[in-house]
């Protein structure tokens, strides 16, 4: 039987440049063509990661093929490599990852043939002990060819002395900390964990003959699935074809500690997560926001489009008119060519462009989701002032994030991140604002109360899962004193 491997990286790993990834996952078994409905999953992930993509598919002999690739996932498959992916067990993965942790070799899902077959792996999150568990395994034998948490999970499992897969994998995920939701495949059984603190998201849905699997339920959605519920934190489930059995779940941590990151800006605005429509939460924060921050304005705008939900939840409680103020261009990848004259505000220039007409005389309330380096809000002020904004009142549907994340969302080191090193009168002067009002952290938790209570580390820098490789000095902390 032909195998398929179209990535190939010699270059040897090299740890220093570990990714901290964002990621969708999506796996679907039952369907014969199931590739194809990953791959249309895929799509519905995109948001998750534009870095890379990749798919595995197992056919009825238990033979994996994988075809992955850099970029979107409308250029990394075709319908060729789609007819070569055959089988009804598809595993799908979308990434992004920092400068210097991307890069062909870290592309997921992670294929590998072992004593019991072929075993592929697709993770969202983060492990905070990979470093950890990696060196061990080093120590012992294993050899690595990137420098994806993924990788750790399957030595994991292909070293396991127990018997059954099953056991393998309950053995293997003992020894993983942070976060991880996650679909393995061996051979076409699938299996679903999501950790005991459930930092991602990971849901469970079904299609004719099988079931599907994915980050959001906006994947479920354009496949024509039904939901039928969330995976809960700790759950292992082994899924064939249309039977879903439970297997012995992780130990229950103290309690559940889901991202509040996720519903502020990460997921879609059309998925629904823990039980919350995403779009509602954000209107929610943006109806507090507006009561903690209000201002006597002319309108309300948002910064398209991770904000327009919040924007509209600020303007609906304020009573002040929604206008659409700012243009996104949608066709701006992760990276471009810099033309040579460009200036300082160009990345945010070639991304955003204000309507004149909006802002000319106008006292302006624009709402954003998060201020992470406040670069792009920077450059934003500006342009409105010089589109004739006459006042522009930055309001931020978010409390201010001042630590980074170790659980799979990338942020900057701590030093970068323009909420923990200057105040909000600093921020607001460097902006250049009329005014500034961030949310608060009770107003934000209150908001979404019923589904919390919530991982809230990068606006309080309390981190509920053990920082074990920045303890143990192996990956930066930028923790610091005051967190
Ligand atoms: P800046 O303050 O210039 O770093 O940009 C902040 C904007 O980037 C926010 O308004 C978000 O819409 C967006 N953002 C927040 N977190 C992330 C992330 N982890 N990756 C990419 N963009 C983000």
């Amino acid at each position: 039987m032909r195998r398929t491997l179209d990535i190939v990286d010699t270059r040897p790993p090299d740890l220093d440049d570990k990714p901290r990834e964002e990621c969708g996952v999506v796996a679907i078994t039952g369907v014969e063509g199931a590739a194809e409905l990953a791959f249309l999953g895929l799509y519905a992930l995109q948001h998750r990661g534009q870095e890379a993509g990749g798919m595995v598919a197992v056919d009825d002999d238990g033979v994996a093929r994988v075809h992955k690739g850099l970029g979107l996932v409308a250029d990394v498959f075709d319908a060729e490599s789609l007819k070569r992916l055959e089988g009804s067990t598809a595993l799908g993965h979308v990434r992004y990852s920092t400068a210097g942790g991307g890069g062909a070799r870290n592309a997921q899902p992670i294929v590998v043939r072992y004593a019991e077959g072929d075993l592929a792996v697709a993770h969202n999150g983060n492990l905070t002990n990979a470093h950890d568990l990696r060196n061990w395994l080093v120590r012992e034998g294993s050899i690595f060819q990137g420098t994806n948490d993924s990788e750790v999970v399957v030595h994991l499992v292909a070293r396991s002395r127990h018997e059954t897969v099953d056991l393998q994998i309950d053995d293997a995920l003992t020894h993983l900390e942070g976060a991880f939701s996650m679909v393995i495949s061996v051979g076409q059984t699938l299996y679903a964990v999501r950790d005991r603190r459930g930092f991602r998201p990971l849901v469970l849905g079904r299609v004719e003959g099988g079931h599907v699997v994915a980050s959001e339920t906006c994947a479920l959605d354009i496949l024509g699935a039904e939901y039928i519920r969330d995976i809960e934190p700790g759950e292992v489930l082994k899924i064939e074809g249309d039977k879903v059995e439970n297997l012995r779940p992780l130990p229950p941590a103290k309690k559940a500690s889901p991202c509040i990151f996720e519903l502020v800006y990460f997921a879609r605005p059309d998925s629904r997560l823990w039980g919350v429509s995403v779009d509602r939460a954000r209107r929610a924060f943006g109806r507090q926001l507006a009561r903690e921050h209000h201002v006597e304005a002319d309108c309300v705008i948002a910064v398209p489009d991770s904000a327009n939900s919040a924007a509209l939840g600020y303007a609906e409680e304020s009573g002040i008119p929604y206008e659409l103020g700012l243009l996104r261009n949608h066709y701006v990848g992760r990276t471009f060519i810099k033309p040579s004259q460009a200036d300082r505000d160009f990345g945010a220039r070639i991304k955003y462009n204000p309507v004149r007409e909006v802002m000319e005389g106008q006292r302006v309330v624009v709402v954003d989701d998060s201020l992470v380096r406040g670069t792009t809000s920077r450059s934003l002020v500006k342009f409105m002032k010089e589109a004739g904004a006459k006042e522009v009142h930055f309001r931020i549907a978010s409390p201010p994030v001042k630590s980074p994340c170790f659980y799979g969302i990338d942020m900057p080191s701590r030093s970068e991140l323009i909420g923990s090193t200057r105040s909000v009168e600093e921020i607001a002067e460097e902006l250049g604002v009329d005014s500034l009002g961030y949310l608060s952290l009770e107003g934000m938790q209150g908001a979404v109360e019923d589904a919390g209570p919530f991982c809230n580390a990068c606006f309080s820098g309390d981190y509920p899962a053990p920082l074990i490789d920045v303890e143990k000095g192996y990956v930066p902390g930028n923790v610091g004193p005051s967190c």
